[in-house]
């Protein structure tokens, strides 16, 4: 049997690596990608998924989850709080942080992969470089994955191809898998704006990687 792969696409810079990194790795026919709705506030998000699914053909599924949202009290979800990165005094985290949403994201995916017969869910969480978040480490990724395994009496693997890549290695890799064109349709920015702020925190942070790979961000000539 062909191997299978599902990829959990954000419409991001970094799942959209990956949806080209399943590409190579799988071939095109045998991979597919699903989005979570959960009530972020920029709902650009689900338009960047919707082009980018157009462009590359890869199915995709758009999944609700609202309880992020009925839970509150992180900036992407609460539009009463300021994204602006600030670290919350009590957990020493980013607002940003949507505490379990990595950990939920994987379980519905591994169910939805399950009741499909796919195995190989591709996910573009890094633990360099990045916000610091717990749930984006190899270490919850392998532990989840064994719990999935457990719980579902299954064979999932999880892959994390950018886990250990730089953010200018990311786009490096984007650039190797003919990901830019690509790239102008993801959204990286935490105010929600196209063309981007290119003030805060997701912003710098994409921009450094471009920069120090010495690539132009197709996103900001596009726009
Ligand atoms: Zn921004």
């Amino acid at each position: 049997m062909t191997a299978k792969a599902l990829v959990v696409l954000s419409g991001g810079q970094d799942s959209t690596t990956c949806l080209y990194w399943a590409i190579r790795e799988f071939g095109a026919e045998n991979v597919s990608s699903v989005t979570f709705d959960y009530g972020q506030r920029h709902r650009i998000e689900l338009d960047c998924v919707r082009e980018l699914s157009a462009l590359t053909g890869i199915e995709n599924r758009v999944l609700p989850i609202d309880t992020f949202a009925a839970i509150g009290g992180d900036a992407l979800t609460d539009s009463k709080i300021a994204v602006c990165g600030e670290v919350t005094e009590k957990t020493g985290l980013p607002n940003t942080f949507v505490a379990g949403r990595n950990v939920i994201f994987l379980s519905y995916a591994a169910a939805f992969a399950y009741q499909r017969g796919i195995d190989n869910i591709v996910t573009g969480v890094a633990q360099t470089d990045y916000s610091g978040y717990p749930d984006c480490r190899e270490e919850t990724i392998k532990a989840l994955e064994k719990t999935l395994n457990l719980g579902m009496d299954s064979e999932f693997k999880i892959h994390t191809p950018l886990m250990h890549l730089s953010k200018r290695e990311t786009v490096e890799l984007a650039d190797k898998l003919g990901a830019m064109p690509a790239m102008a349709m993801t959204h990286t920015c935490y105010n929600g704006q196209r063309p981007p702020c290119g003030a805060c925190p997701s912003c710098e942070l994409r921009a450094r990687g471009f920069a120090e790979a010495g690539i132009e961000d197709p996103l900001l000539t596009a726009s």
